[in-house]
């Protein structure tokens, strides 16, 4: 399996840089993410490093998106948002921040108005480690 060395979500996967895990299979790996758009923001990755969309392999697209949905229906049982989004991006026009593939799990709110390109503002540790905790006991 294709690793690189360089890249922040490799290094998670490997243990090198801390993270807020959720769930993790022999394919993909589910996580916190820290500069939350809204609360309950996870994102989904395979093991397989891979740029984008264009590059990722059919296996590991696929794991991931099972995995989005099984981390999808733990944050709706957790948090009971009025919505959700699936979202991957791919490109500097469409805010990819990681080169690494990944799927956004995006909770949403009535009235929430998140834009597409949300921006990236830290989040609140304390809080997304408890509510970490609160979605691996959901799944
Ligand atoms: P994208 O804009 O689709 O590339 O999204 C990348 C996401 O990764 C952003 O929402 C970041 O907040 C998130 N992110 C970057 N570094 C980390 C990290 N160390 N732990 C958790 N999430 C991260
Ligand atoms: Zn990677």
């Amino acid at each position: 399996m294709s690793t690189d060395p360089d890249c922040i979500f490799c290094k998670i996967i490997a243990g090198e840089i801390p993270c807020f895990r959720i769930y993790e299979d022999s394919e993909t790996f589910a996580f916190m993410d820290i500069n939350p758009a809204n609360e309950g923001h996870a994102l989904v990755i395979p093991r397989e490093h891979a740029r984008d969309v264009y590059s990722v392999s059919d296996t590991a697209i696929a794991a991931t998106v099972k995995t989005a949905k099984r981390i999808a229906a733990a944050v709706d049982k957790t948090l009971n948002p009025e919505g959700l989004n699936l979202l991957q991006c791919n490109g500097p026009a469409a805010a990819q921040s990681v080169m690494h593939f990944h799927m956004h799990v995006l909770p949403r709110r009535d009235g929430d108005d998140l834009k597409l390109n949300w921006g990236l503002e830290a989040g609140d540790m304390d809080a997304i480690d408890r509510l970490a905790e609160r979605l691996r006991n959901n799944l």
